[in-house]
Order: C-alpha cells, then structure tokens, then sequence
C-alpha cells in the first residue's frame, strides 16, 4: 500500500483510507469486539487513514483496535463536527483525543459543510479549529462536502489544508447549492485545491453502495482523479479488506463484484413518529412522507450513507446488510 503525502499538511496518508462509519451504530452496527477485528485487520495489513466523525460514535472501535498497534507513529486520523459553534468545536476535539486516548489529532474538519453561506455561518468553530492547531491540538484543518460550490470556495483559500469531497463517477449525491453537481465540475475543483496545496481525499466513490456493482470502475475512477490522494472506503469484514489490496496490487479477479445485495435503509414504520427531521437530514432527497405521515425511503436516491439515521429520536431507522 502505497503512501502519499497530503498536500500542505505533509501528513503522509495511504492511498486507501478506512472509513469507520461502517463498522459503527449509523450502519452495521457491529459488536464492539468484531467491528474492531476488522479495523485492527486492516490496520496491519498496512491501511493507516482512518476516517471517523464526532456523531457517527465509533471512537470505542478505533481505541480497542489500536490496543497493541505496532505502529502507531503511522497512523493519521481524520474526525470532524457538525457544529457551527466555537466552544462545541473545541469540546469536538478534546472528545475525541480523551476517546481516542491521542494527544494529537492529525486532521479535524468541519463536517459536511453544506452551500455557499455555510461554511461563513459556522466561522466560530472554524476559528476554533485554527486556534487547535496553533495549540499542536491538530495538524490540519479542512471540511468535508458533498458540494461542488463549497469545494470551489475551499480552492480559494490559504488556511485550508484538507479537502474531503464526494466524488463518484456517476455524479451521484454531488450538489451545488440546491441543485445536483457533476462530477466533471467537483474533479475541476479537486484539481484546483491540490495545486494551491490542499491535500485532498475522496468520500462515497461507489455512490454509498449504490454503484457497488461497478467496483472496479469506480474506485479505479477516484483513484485516477488529479489531486486525489486517496479514498475512503467502508469495509464491513477482512475479505473487503483483502479485496482492496488485490484491487491495488492488480491481482484481483476483473468479475469481482461485492456481494452488499442485501445492504438498504429501513424506516420502521411502528416506531417512526413523523417529525420529519430525516427527511430534513437527508442530502439526496431520499426519504419521503407516506400516505400515513410517516418517512419511507426512496431506494432509488437513497446512497446509505447513514447520515439520516442518528437524527431520528425514536431510532426508527436502519440499514441491513
Ligand atoms: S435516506 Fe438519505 S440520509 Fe438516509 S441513508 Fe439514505 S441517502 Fe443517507
Ligand atoms: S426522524 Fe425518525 S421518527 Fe422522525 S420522521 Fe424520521 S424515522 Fe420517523
């Protein structure tokens, strides 16, 4: 497994990352021990970028895998926050060093920030992200998007140093603004923020499952993107893992296919109460009211990302597979 160097920040990543909302609550939800099993598995396998976030709760996945971990110098951890707020920001970051028992977290974004006029109205915890890495809190401070007009606005910018955007070569779940995005123009933008410095790494290449059928394709479009350093998958056990080092060292199979047919979202119609917060939540549009005033999923739209789950306060929802 190939390192890189990510851009400004002069982190060195690998050129796959693991993203651990998979294994956690907003996805499969696996036990403790076994979620773990399959990090640690990656990790000396030689996958040391490891992508987490604040509300997706999988920092006791993280800390149980690193128990022993014989190369912890290595390792470059990425987390980040929803807030807009400076105290929350900095309650984000000392969260995560105490769960992840790190005095230094390498990369901390403000997380999914959504469309021109975001990323301004959170400006306080982007100052207090600033004010971490003045600190050596965190080496590097960025936001993830799905939005093309945010990753333009990011290009721009000398205090950015990580780009996390999503990309997939079917466009799906790019936005700009309220619209959809395309992935010609979110690739210029990537382009754009790599050669002022940014170090860029991309999210959802296979569509949140949605184009899994065309794994190949799609992780070997992402990994051919200019600027691109690297991409973050979900695996949800050690054969993915293996498969990916096939994929990268060019030995896997050309019919591999992941067998994800079962993986969809579920509103569980007894306990949904209506509040319509996920249907506010979700980025693609994907969750519906019914005739009953209750949410249903759209299979069509919805990339199983999982964002919407961990906002229902009756836990109505979840993904099988
Ligand atoms: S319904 Fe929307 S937020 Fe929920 S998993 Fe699907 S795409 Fe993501
Ligand atoms: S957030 Fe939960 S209770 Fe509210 S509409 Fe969605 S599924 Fe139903």
């Amino acid at each position: 497994m190939r390192s890189l160097t990510l851009g400004r920040s002069g982190l060195l990543v690998t050129e796959i990352g693991f993203g651990v909302l998979t294994i956690g609550p907003a996805q499969l939800n696996l036990p403790l021990a076994e979620g773990a099993a399959v990090l640690r598995y990656a990790l000396d396998r030689g996958i040391h970028f490891l992508d987490t976030a604040q509300y997706y709760r999988t920092y006791p996945y993280i800390c149980q895998a690193l128990k022993g971990f014989s190369a912890p110098e290595k390792l470059v951890i990425v987390s980040k926050s929803l807030t807009h707020d400076g105290a929350a920001m900095t309650a984000a970051i000392e969260e995560a060093r105490r769960e992840l028992d790190r005095d230094v977290i390498e990369v901390f974004l403000l997380h999914e920030v959504r469309h021109d006029g975001d990323f301004e109205y959170r400006q306080a915890a982007w100052e207090a992200l600033q004010e971490a890495k003045i600190k050596g809190l965190v080496k590097a401070v960025g936001v993830s998007t799905h939005h093309v007009d945010v990753a333009e606005q990011m290009a721009e910018r000398s205090d950015v140093d990580v780009l996390f955007p999503l990309i997939n070569h079917r466009s799906i779940g790019i936005r700009r603004a309220s619209e959809p995005g395309t992935k010609e123009d979110m690739a210029a933008a990537i382009e754009k923020a790599a050669a002022g410095g940014i170090g860029v790494f991309a999210m959802k290449v296979l569509g949140g499952g949605v184009i899994l059928n065309e794994y190949q394709e799609a992780i070997s479009y992402a990994r051919a993107l200019p600027g691109v350093c690297s991409i973050m998958l979900g695996f949800g056990n050690t054969a993915e893992v293996d498969r990916i080092f096939e994929l990268v060292e060019g030995s896997l199979t050309p019919d591999y296919q992941p067998d994800l047919s079962g993986k969809h979202l579920q509103v569980d119609q007894g306990d949904c109460e209506g509040c319509g917060l996920c249907v506010q939540r979700c980025p693609n549009h994907a969750l519906f009211y019914n005739e009953n005033g209750l949410a249903e999923v759209n299979p069509d739209l919805c990339m199983t990302c999982g964002y919407c789950a961990p906002v229902c306060p009756v836990r109505a929802i979840v993904i099988i597979g």
